[in-house]
């Protein structure tokens, strides 16, 4: 359990991420495992007020964070999500998570999250970029190109980093392209990269489903979330000729037995910016989107969302996590004993984070690669890692969660017991 004064350990997603941890802790060599304590704290979490003038003249004040859980094996690395509901026990185990994925995919960063609690729909385009730009200069002195590295999550996009990136610079004094990763691609961010979550979602669910004997073709997927993440594995699971028969966003949830046509929804969802009211499907109770009959679920909005009763419910053979931390760890347990396979978020969704590593990449040599290149270099590097869990799970009789916090645990325990405790 956490002695954590400031993050209460006995709910929400940190109390998901600790019980996860203490799941990997028997499978490590007594070498590591005397370092696994230092998961169970942020090396650094600061809470920050931002005050900003709104249209109206008034002052508001918002609650922002920027949590960095470990950086033994590099900088600090992850998303800025602005939703009402970011408080401090769901920004730390964001940044854990973030821990967890880069080490699975090995790439030379830590993990860190950060964030702000508001309702980004209810601000003017001005008053988004006032709260940024105040949130940024209230974090300048703990993030940067060796330091941490934040990125778009829920609520966030190109736009607002490119306004981090300009903060970030102006303070500075000079254009600091590598502080922010999923920038507008003419400000130095990467090709490829807006797709990159949704695209490793489908090529870890395709190596998978080669796996578990399920073909794609005619397989029925439903999605939960159509931003980013949802709407681009939905297109790909479409073009392997998968039907999205079930599709649930902030609007409400749609249903077609013979698949959702996407184009479609596409421009429904621009008009509307919401799936709700598409004429090509229709309507159910949130709820129900558990109990549709189908192959594949993608969770890829928010976290806590397979819960023990929806695990005893729903009907599927393989769920993809795109979102983090959608499934509660009594929940795995449920589906381990129904045979479902789960493909863990810090595999699944690691496709972005990657494609960010990238992008900082092509930042620090100022040399850029193209579309191609960079989805070659993305799906080799994400069919590696799904194997690589895939065979540490059945080596080691467990699932495809535990694996992953195997390789990646073993990977950060290393760092930090060969880095050493200082002061010795
Ligand atoms: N927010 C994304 C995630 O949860 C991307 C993080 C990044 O690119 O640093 O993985």
């Amino acid at each position: 359990m956490s002695n954590l004064s400031y993050a209460n350990a006995e709910y929400g997603p940190w109390k998901t991420f600790l019980e996860q941890v203490d799941r990997v802790a028997p499978y490590l060599s007594e070498d590591l495992s005397k370092y696994v304590d230092t998961l169970k704290r942020p090396k650094r979490a600061l809470i920050v007020d931002v005050p900003i003038i709104m249209d109206d003249g008034t002052i508001r004040h918002f609650e922002g964070y920027r949590v960095q859980h470990n950086l033994s094996r590099g900088p600090g690395k992850g998303g800025i999500r602005y939703h009402p509901d970011v408080e401090i026990n769901e920004v730390m185990a964001l940044s854990a998570w973030m821990t967890i994925k880069t080490a699975v995919v090995n790439l030379p960063f830590g993990g860190a999250k950060g964030g702000i609690r508001v309702d980004p729909r209810t601000l003017s385009p001005r008053e988004l970029e006032r709260l940024t730009r105040r949130y940024t200069s209230e974090i300048s002195h703990i993030i940067g190109p060796q330091k941490d590295i934040p990125a778009p999550d829920v609520g966030t996009n190109a736009n607002v980093m490119g306004w981090i990136m300009d903060t970030y610079s102006s303070g500075q004094g000079h254009t600091v392209t590598g502080v922010v990763t999923g920038k507008p691609v003419h400000l130095g961010g990467s090709l490829g990269r807006v797709k990159a979550t949704g695209r490793g979602v489908f090529i870890t669910g395709y190596e998978i489903a080669k796996k578990i004997g399920l073909s794609l073709d005619g397989a029925k997927v439903s999605v939960q979330g159509f931003g980013n993440v949802g709407s681009e594995a939905a297109n790909l699971f479409s073009e392997y000729k998968s039907k999205i028969v079930c599709i649930q966003d902030h609007t409400g949830t749609i249903f077609n037995a013979d698949g959702i046509d996407l184009e479609g929804l596409h421009a429904h969802v621009a008009a509307t910016q919401g799936v709700l009211g598409f004429a090509g499907a229709k309507q159910i109770d949130n709820e129900d989107f558990w109990d549709v009959e189908t192959d594949i679920i993608i969770p890829a909005a928010l976290e806590g969302q397979i819960t023990i009763e929806r695990a005893k419910r729903l009907k599927a053979k393989m769920i993809l996590e795109g979102a983090n931390g959608p499934t509660y760890p009594e929940a795995d347990d449920i589906l381990v004993g129904r045979d479902i396979v789960v493909v863990p978020d810090v595999i699944c969704n690691a496709g972005g984070v990657t494609v960010s590593y990238f992008e900082w990449v092509q930042d620090m040599s100022s040399f850029f690669w193209t579309e191609d290149e960079i989805n070659e270099r993305l799906d080799k590097l994400m069919i590696q890692a799904v194997a690589d869990v895939w065979n540490c799970a059945a080596d080691n009789k467990c699932t495809m969660r535990t694996a992953a916090y195997i390789l990646a645990c073993e990977r950060i325990l290393r760092a930090r017991k060969e880095r050493g405790i200082y002061p010795g």
